[in-house]
Order: C-alpha cells, then structure tokens, then sequence
C-alpha cells in the first residue's frame, strides 16, 4: 500500500501561506517536493499531518511556530561591527548574508544598516509564524538503501548528487 510512513519516500505538491492569506512558497510550476519520511526533512508538524495518509489524498493543515520554524528569539538579533561586512560590496536592507558563530554557519537577515553597525537576524525568517499548507500527496515508495543511508530523498523533487 502506498501509505505515508516511516522509510518511504513521499512527493507532495503544496502551498504555503501565513495567516495573513499571503503565498510563502508553493511547488506549483515546480516538481513535487520528495522527502524521506520519519527523518526530520520537513517540518515536524508537517510530517506528523501527512503520517498515514495515501497516495491522491489532499489536506489542509495548520501548524503552530514550535511544530515548524519555532519561535522567534530576539537574542538572534545582533548588531555587528560594519567593517566585518567590507567584503560585501553592496550590503542591503533584506539581504541574506551566512556568518560564523561559535555554533556553526548560520543564514543571517540584514534588517539596518547603521553608519558603523549592521543589525542582523539569526531567526529563521519563519520564525513565528503559523503555517498554513495545502497539500496533496502525489506519490509514496519505498525508500532505497541508498536513500535510507544518507537520509534523504533521491531523484526529481529530491536531492541532486
Ligand atoms: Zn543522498
């Protein structure tokens, strides 16, 4: 049967949008997402919702912040010195930018520019927000042992290597 559980390979077309109505990403004009299911590939609620669903079926589902991107914490927001950013030639307002913290590379939002300061912002930009996804499960698999290895999907809609 093609049920979503653990150690299958699920592609699914979507949208999301927040609670205001506004898209934040859809697969539409794209190829379906192909995740593995049970590691962690998505978003926790996400995967939870989709648990034992089949192969045509749609739904829709409201996720809370701590069952996607978690909460924003403002201790992630932080002013740093501008001459760190010198080798970013035109540095902007929205801008994505990856820094180095004792924890690793992180994905930092641009959100001031001051005259010897830029403030950024370590949240996920999801951070926060309540996700509102519509769903369709186009096709569920066996995962190969290739897949289940590495943890991760292969092929169109997964991952590419
Ligand atoms: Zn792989």
């Amino acid at each position: 049967m093609s049920t979503v559980a653990s150690q299958k390979v699920v592609s699914i077309d979507y949208t999301l949008k927040n609670n205001n109505g506004e898209v934040l990403d859809t697969s539409n004009g794209r190829e379906p997402l192909s995740y593995l299911h049970g590691s962690g590939n998505i978003i926790p609620g996400l995967e939870k919702a989709l648990e034992g669903k089949q192969a045509g079926e749609q739904l829709a589902v409201t996720i809370e912040p701590a069952e996607a991107y978690g909460e924003r914490d403002e201790r992630m927001v932080q002013q740093i010195p501008k001459e760190q950013f010198a080798e970013i030639p035109e540095l902007a307002v929205g801008q994505q930018v990856r820094g180095q913290t004792p924890e690793g590379t992180h994905v930092l939002t641009v959100v001031d520019i001051a005259d010897d300061a830029v403030t950024v912002d370590a949240n996920h930009q999801l951070a926060g927000e309540t996700l509102n996804f519509d769903v369709k499960v186009v096709e569920v698999r066996d995962a190969t042992e290739e897949e289940l290895q590495h943890g991760h999907a292969h092929g169109a809609g997964g991952h590419q290597h």
